[in-house]
């Protein structure tokens, strides 16, 4: 296993982190903490979870397993959500984790899921959920302040360039990774903590392994490339995995083992082999902003990406606008897809040469049916 100091905290992480979002619901809380006594066993040190994952289980799971582990040879990660919104509401909800952990401190205490500007300026006004943290901290009851993130790499700098946080949680793996790819910069340039979570796309690299099978090296399977890619990534602390099964644990753990660090070069291979192989995606260069009519151009055709990748249909696609259409680097957009004004300027500068204008036609339909469809509450 390789480990390295997140950020300046002092705390030296293993390269592969336990995510507890993916127990077997089936299992008792017992026999899934076992599951998480075998991850440490094989050197995984870094454990994250949120309240409400697996039915609210799983913090509790990890206190099971916390009990019998050695201290000082683990480290927590929770998060608290936008909408314990005020200084009291967070504080009670580092409370809450603690009781359900079993544990005195928690290392690394998240606020959870800032999709746009909008989310980080309210969580941090005087008097909201930020100053909770603070007091947690102040109590020693947290360590250190992070946060996780589901924004562009440009809303991600702007966010650790605040200086609040001490580390990033982040949505990063081998075929979106050009989207995020300036956040991890900015998290290297500040020396902060940089844990990647859905390293295999949702589970879209291995159900399609075929398709995908150019991302790997002889001997390895895609879904080992898609790990190797963060776990051997000199940049990334931690690959987040969320472990239902030992063999989940065994696979993560065997590529750690066998791993050599990724270099610029070996990069600049992997993009330009998935630009080549995929090349009705949007890889999230970049290329393609500065759209006069201020549309997250990248944002939207990752979006798209999901239809394509994921043999996803109109119907499909529609709900998914109305439930994730704030997540991508679309959350924080200042115009829809209907505001195309169809100049050209981007198309011209696609490094896919994706039909842009075409396929955000499309969307802003979808975006019209999705309002039809009864509004969730925002959190
Ligand atoms: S064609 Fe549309 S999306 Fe592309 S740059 Fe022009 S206005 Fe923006
Ligand atoms: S230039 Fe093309 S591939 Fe690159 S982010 Fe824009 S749409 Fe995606």
């Amino acid at each position: 296993m390789r480990y390295s100091e997140y950020g300046k905290t002092g705390k030296m992480v293993s390269a592969v982190g336990f995510g507890g979002m993916r127990f077997d619901m089936k299992k008792s809380d017992e026999e899934n903490a076992e599951l998480v006594l075998y991850a440490a066993s094989k050197g995984i040190n870094y454990f994250d979870s949120a309240p409400y994952y697996c039915d609210d289980r799983s913090e509790t799971i990890l206190g099971l397993a916390f009990k019998q582990l050695k201290a000082g040879s683990f480290y927590i990660a929770t998060k608290c959500p936008l909408s314990e919104d005020t200084e009291q509401k967070s504080y009670d909800m580092v409370r809450r984790s603690l009781d359900k952990l079993q544990q005195p401190k928690i290392h690394f205490y998240h606020l959870w899921n800032l999709r746009k500007t909008a989310h980080f300026d309210h969580a941090v006004a005087p008097g909201r959920l930020y100053d909770g943290l603070l007091r947690a901290q102040s109590e020693g009851l947290i360590e250190h302040i992070c946060c996780s993130t589901h924004q562009d790499g440009a809303g991600i700098r702007r966010t650790v360039e605040s200086g609040l946080f001490e580390g990033v949680l982040m949505g990063v793996n081998i075929l979106n990774f050009m989207f995020r790819w300036d956040g991890i910069l900015a998290c290297n340039d500040l020396n902060l903590g940089v844990a990647c979570m859905n390293p295999l796309a949702g589970g879209v690299i291995p159900q399609h392994s075929d398709a995908l099978a150019f991302l790997a090296d002889e001997g390895e399977t895609p879904t080992d490339a898609a790990l190797r890619f963060l776990i051997a990534n000199p940049r990334i602390n931690i690959a987040l995995n969320g472990f239902t099964t030992r063999e989940h644990v065994d696979q993560a753990c065997r590529v750690a083992e066998n791993v050599v660090p990724l270099n610029e070069a070996a990069m600049t291979r992997i993009k330009e082999n998935i630009s080549r192989n995929l090349n009705e995606i949007c890889t999230g260069c970049g290329y393609c902003r500065r759209c006069p009519a201020k549309i997250p151009i990248p944002g939207y055709m990752m979006f798209y990406n999901q239809m394509l990748l994921e043999h996803k249909s109109r119907e499909d696609m529609i709900k998914l606008v109305e439930a994730f259409h704030g997540y991508m680097g679309v959350a924080d957009r200042v115009a829809d897809a209907k505001d195309c004004i169809k100049c050209g300027f981007c198309e011209e500068r696609c490094t896919q040469h994706l039909p842009i204008i075409s396929r955000l036609t499309e969307m802003a339909e979808w975006e019209v049916e999705a309002e039809k469809i009864p509004k969730r509450l925002e959190d």
